[in-house]
């Protein structure tokens, strides 16, 4: 396994040795946070140091912080959480890029609230400010209630990042809340939650190289929320049970390693896959912001299956998009969000570096990918 390529860390990450070895050792010993003796005290303290490192990380109040087990939790704590308890929001907006984490959530919840409403974005793949400020001028606070706004901080399939800073103020003006998936971005590019003005925010330890199965959900001092999972009082009654120690730990040692400068620095490997690409090839968000880790792309023809199986044999993991759990690949809603034509969704490929890859990265990718590129094009011109 060891010359293979692994270019596909937005789906997961490798754990980082650091990260690793803070977790060994917080599993070498029983570690119960709610336990009074000094074994539970030696837990407690690794989750409450995890809780300030994170906290520091992002600019946040330490308080805000509330572990969960991973991105998907924190989603679904955020929106049921605000609809079902604190300022029992009444219409859900959701941005149509959004992981599905987000959207399966809003649409169990349609029974909740009055209205699950869906916000567009332009063809970069940024929401599209416009159509969002009509909406909102529209809405009625005073009649239709809080609403919600949730849109994501970098996008997992296209790497696009949002101007959350931008639509803040509109939301607030508009007397609503925002809530931002930012599990694409923690550890690859710097995010001051108090700065963008995000009501509350989902984080994950896994796309930049902490363990999978452990996130938080950071919430503005002050904003209640009803939660998922009653019990033991853990996280001030915000989220019960033990406490994932081991992996919280692994989480905050993520977040004392995690240099969005060197994610910085993949942008070269990045744009250097993206040169060397034909000219028919669409990149999607190409001239928006983006995170520098990542590049999707579609190659007529060139059925995303295809490519993942063939560069998968050729010694390269990447993903046709989003995972999921069936390994079933499905048209993008992100991609044709953004005005894809079918084809382009299904021949759509992404590639996502990450804290570990080599400086020959795109060179080895793109002698394998055009390889296999040109003996499809071949073929089906035979
Ligand atoms: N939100 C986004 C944008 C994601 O990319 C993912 C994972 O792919 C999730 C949420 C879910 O996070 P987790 O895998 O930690 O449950």
């Amino acid at each position: 396994m060891s010359d293979r390529l692994y270019l596909d860390h937005n789906a997961t990450s490798p754990l980082r040795p650091e990260v690793r070895d803070v977790m060994v050792e917080a599993l070498a010993a029983p570690r119960n946070a709610s336990s009074v003796h000094a074994e539970g005290r030696a837990a407690k303290a690794l989750v409450e140091g995890a809780r300030k490192t994170i906290a520091a990380r992002i600019n946040a109040p330490v308080e805000s912080v509330v572990f969960t087990a991973g991105g998907t939790e924190a989603d679904t704590l955020a929106l049921t959480g605000l609809v079902r308890g604190g300022p029992n929001v009444r219409c859900l907006m959701v941005s149509a890029i959004e992981h599905s984490a987000v959207t399966a959530t809003a649409e169990a919840l349609h029974r909740d609230v009055d209205r699950v409403e869906t916000v567009p974005v332009t063809e970069a793949g940024v929401l599209d400010l416009a159509a969002l400020e009509e909406r909102l001028a529209s809405y009625d606070q005073a009649e239709d209630g809080p609403f919600l706004l949730s849109v994501m901080l970098a996008n997992n399939e296209t790497g696009v990042i949002q101007p959350i800073a931008d639509i803040a103020p509109m939301v607030w003006k508009a007397g609503g809340y925002l809530f931002v998936d930012a599990v694409q971005g923690f550890g690859k590019i710097d995010i001051d939650f108090s700065a963008l003005g995000a009501d509350a925010m989902a984080l994950s330890a896994h796309k930049a190289g902490g363990p999978p199965g452990v996130g938080a959900l950071v919430v503005k001092p002050g904003l209640s929320f009803a939660p998922l999972l009653r019990g033991g009082g853990q996280e001030l009654s915000r989220r019960a049970g033990t406490e994932n120690v081991a992996g919280i730990a692994g989480f905050g040692a993520l977040a004392e390693v995690a240099e969005p400068s060197a994610y910085e620095e993949l942008s070269g490997l990045r744009d250097a896959i993206e040169a060397a690409l034909p000219d028919s090839v669409r990149i999607w968000g190409k001239d928006a912001k983006r995170l520098p880790n990542t590049s999707c792309f579609s190659a007529r023809g060139f059925q995303s299956e295809t490519q993942v199986m063939v560069m998968d044999l050729a010694g390269f993991a990447v993903s046709s998009g989003s995972a999921c759990s069936s390994g079933k690949v499905k048209p993008s809603p992100v991609l044709k969000a953004m005005g894809a034509s079918e084809i382009e969704t299904k021949s759509s490929l992404r590639v996502s570096l990450g804290w570990d890859s080599p400086s020959d990265t795109a060179e080895r990718f793109i002698a394998a990918w055009s390889r296999d590129y040109q003996r499809v094009l071949e073929r089906s011109a035979a």
